[in-house]
């Protein structure tokens, strides 16, 4: 793929990731008049959608919602064609965002940023990358992904196995041919659930080894509906708008009451109803207490267990494939097309993983505390050092050579979401502490670049060289983040939300769950109030 190879050795931004976050930070610096260029590790732009290109992979947001805002036209002239857009129509859509705006010019493939450095004389940034380049900048900005570094399964033995295999977020370009083969899939979070049912059909046996049992919600994926399409089109200001002021990013009407106040026969109703829309928050957000009160969650979680029931047609199967010891939301719940369907093919085998672990990784494949397991291929659906992991894999270090990971060493803090103290003129868009990965991610991220945008050009019409968030303000909003996310379930599931899929990493529970509408507001009011919070200082060096 082609991009400028010519890097300047001073710019006035330097931004991490080719993905949406860093591709539209770019469109905005260049209105700005800002020189800057984007360097991603990737050998294309795309991100999330470059990478994971495992069979089946598709967004799970719907496609008239999960796309940019700040081009209308491209709004209106784009067609997407499912319900859920898949894997290559999504990469297909931000390549042409990327031409349209001619953004690859300014985009440096294949180059992975190793460290960036605050000089406290000159306040600039010094970024490295493996390639050897080193540039100065006013302002760095990390469009790193929360979901762009993958976990492997912690499971000896890899390195023996004879066959082939592959982790769904570094699928092969070059699709790979499964036929007649013997497949394994560790993993049944989303990108497993994902995947299953398309192995199922391509190999010859699929043998799934799952450890934690997941909620899955049917997609009812198909074509786009025209008119929907018409009807959205005709109004997308006014959709987006109402998008950008509620919780998850697009509008839904707010639940009035308690699951425990209704009939059992109302329950029922409302949640075949919402199960029946195919969408990620149509269940969940069907009563006020879902994700507060556990006996509130059980009803729903009761309801999608069975489902799970009527489909499975072998009940022992049924029986492992039931969620148990985590309450439903609480995991980042899945979206799936044929997922349970899938275990009632003669072909596909279930491990339960629970009942007998999982020891070792072997030449031939896989051995459990039970028996050795043979596979021609193994597929990793172990998901990713989320939230934190693409940020403290670069040797970050601000003010008096504070690395990032000092700083995050008890868990990742900062201010919004956006900044971090002692890191002047860094910014983390998505960061935690923010809503990101519990919204739209497409909403939070247009918040968040336009948010810098009206920032860096406050520093610029004030003569002003740094802005760097205050202590107080981080511990104020740490604080704030902490406690609503203890008024929810998420705090006693072990999930990637809570640092819990990675060995040893800090357990803090890292989105803000206020709300995608009430965290812009704040966000507005911090910008109203002179950038509240954020100390800024100084004349522009040089
Ligand atoms: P990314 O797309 O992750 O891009 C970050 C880029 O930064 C990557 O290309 C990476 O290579 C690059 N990078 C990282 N570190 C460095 C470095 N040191 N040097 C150079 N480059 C670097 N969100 C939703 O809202 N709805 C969904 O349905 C949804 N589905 C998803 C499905 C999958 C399979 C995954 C993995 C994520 C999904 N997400 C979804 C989240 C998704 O990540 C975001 O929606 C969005 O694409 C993030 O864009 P981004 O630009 O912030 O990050
Ligand atoms: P994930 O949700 O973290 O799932 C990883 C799976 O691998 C889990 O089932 C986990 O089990 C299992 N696992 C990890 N290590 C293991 C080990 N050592 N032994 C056995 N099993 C192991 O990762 P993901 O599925 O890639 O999804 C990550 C996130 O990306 C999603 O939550 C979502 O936000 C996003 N995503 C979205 C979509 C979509 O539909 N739009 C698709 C893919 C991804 P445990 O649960 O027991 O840890």
């Amino acid at each position: 793929m082609s991009s400028s190879s010519t890097v300047p050795a001073e710019l006035d931004a330097v931004v991490v990731g080719a993905g949406f976050s860093g591709l539209y930070m770019l469109y905005r610096l260049r209105e700005l008049g800002m020189s800057a260029r984007v360097f991603e590790a990737g050998d294309d732009v795309g991100g999330t959608w470059y990478w994971n290109r495992y069979p089946g992979a598709r967004c799970d947001v719907e496609s008239m919602h999960y796309s940019f805002s700040f081009d209308p036209e491209l709004e209106q002239e784009w067609e997407w064609t499912e319900k859920y857009p898949s894997q290559p129509e999504i990469l297909a859509y931000i390549r042409h965002v990327a031409e349209r705006h001619d953004l690859r010019h300014d985009v440096v493939l294949s180059t992975r940023v190793t460290a960036a450095h605050f000089d406290e004389g000159s306040r600039r940034w010094t970024v490295r990358t493996d390639r050897g380049h080193v540039v100065s900048a006013r302002y760095c900005v990390l469009a790193v992904g929360c979901l762009s570094v993958p976990k492997a399964p912690e499971v000896p033995g890899l390195e023996n196995f004879r066959g082939s295999w592959y982790h769904t977020s570094q699928w092969p370009e070059d699709d790979v041919d499964f036929s007649g083969q013997r497949v394994a899939v560790i993993g049944t979070g989303s990108s497993g659930i994902q995947a299953i049912p398309i192995l199922a059909e391509r190999a010859a046996e699929l043998t799934v080894f799952q450890r934690t049992a997941n909620f899955c919600l049917p997609t009812f994926n198909g074509p786009i509906d025209r008119e929907m399409v018409a009807e959205i089109k005709a109004t997308y200001p006014e959709v987006r708008e109402a998008g950008r002021n509620s919780g998850f990013g697009i509008a839904i009407e707010a639940p009035t009451r308690s699951a425990l106040e209704v009939s059992e026969d109302e329950r029922l109703r409302t949640y075949e109803e919402r199960w029946n829309r195919g969408n990620l928050t149509g269940v969940l957000q069907a009563y006020t207490d879902l994700l507060t009160d556990q006996a509130a969650n059980d009803t729903a979680a009761d309801f999608v267990r069975d489902r799970i029931r009527e489909t499975v047609t072998d009940p022992a199967t049924a029986e492992k494939l039931l969620p148990r010891g985590h309450a439903f939301g609480t995991k980042r719940p899945c979206l799936g097309t044929g997922y349970y369907e899938t275990f009632n093919r003669d072909d596909v085998h279930l491990v339960d993983l629970r009942e007998t672990p999982l020891v070792e990784i072997t030449e031939r494949g896989l051995r459990t505390s039970e028996r050795e397991y043979e596979f021609d291929s193994i597929v990793l659906a172990t998901g990713f050092d989320a939230m934190t992991g693409a940020f403290l894999a670069i040797d970050i270090r601000g003010r008096d050579g504070l690395t990032l990971r000092e700083k995050w060493s008890q868990g990742p803090v900062g201010y919004l979401g956006l900044g971090v103290a002692g890191f002047p003129n860094l910014f983390t868009i998505t960061g935690p502490g923010s809503p990101s990965v519990l919204s739209n991610m497409i909403v939070s991220i247009e918040q968040h670049v336009d948010w810098i945008a009206g920032l860096l050009s406050h520093l610029d019409a004030n003569g002003l060289s740094t802005v760097e968030a205050s202590e107080a303000a981080e511990k104020e909003w740490g604080e704030h983040v902490r406690e609503c996310g203890e008024a929810t379930l998420y705090p006693k599931t072990d999930s990637w939300y809570m640092g819990a899929n990675v060995p040893g990493k800090p357990r803090v529970f890292m989105a803000y769950i206020g709300g995608v509408g009430v965290y812009r507001e704040k966000c507005r009011e911090v910008a109203g109030n002179g950038y509240e919070g954020f100390v800024l200082q100084g004349s522009v060096a040089g």
